[in-house]
């Protein structure tokens, strides 16, 4: 998938609409439009990185703010001290579908281990 074509790129840009609830340190983190659990977020680098496979040494710092970013919404959503989840899906049999790295971030619900 080129960037001009990637779905994350694209909101990104604001060429396609999302609701976005935070934007800082090169990630934006949108409201997924098919929510999994009562609050599930994305946590998207506005670099285009296909996956989690392609991360590199340069990545190391962009990866700990989107954890960090994940902390800060989690307590902004009130997902503590419940307790929340963050899943990177890698590739396709981990349930991957769109090749833009992100984090989602689950909670406000119990959450099951191991997940299917
Ligand atoms: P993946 O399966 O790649 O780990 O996760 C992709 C996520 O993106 C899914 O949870 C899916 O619901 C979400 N998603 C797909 N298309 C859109 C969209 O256009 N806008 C938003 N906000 N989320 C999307
Ligand atoms: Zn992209």
């Amino acid at each position: 998938m080129s960037q001009e074509g990637c779905l994350f790129c694209r909101i990104v840009r604001r060429q396609l609409p999302a609701e976005i609830v935070a934007e800082a340190d090169g990630l934006i983190a949108v409201k997924d439009v098919n929510p999994q659990a009562p609050t599930h977020l994305l946590i998207i680098p506005t670099e285009h990185i296909a996956s989690l496979a392609d991360l590199t040494e340069a990545h190391t710092t962009l990866m700990g703010k989107a954890l960090q970013l994940g902390n800060r919404l989690a307590r902004q959503y009130h997902l503590t001290p419940d307790g929340y989840r963050v899943v990177i899906n890698c590739g396709p049999q981990a349930g991957q579908s769109v090749w833009h790295v992100h984090v989602h971030l689950l909670g406000g619900r119990p959450l099951q281990w191991p997940p299917g």
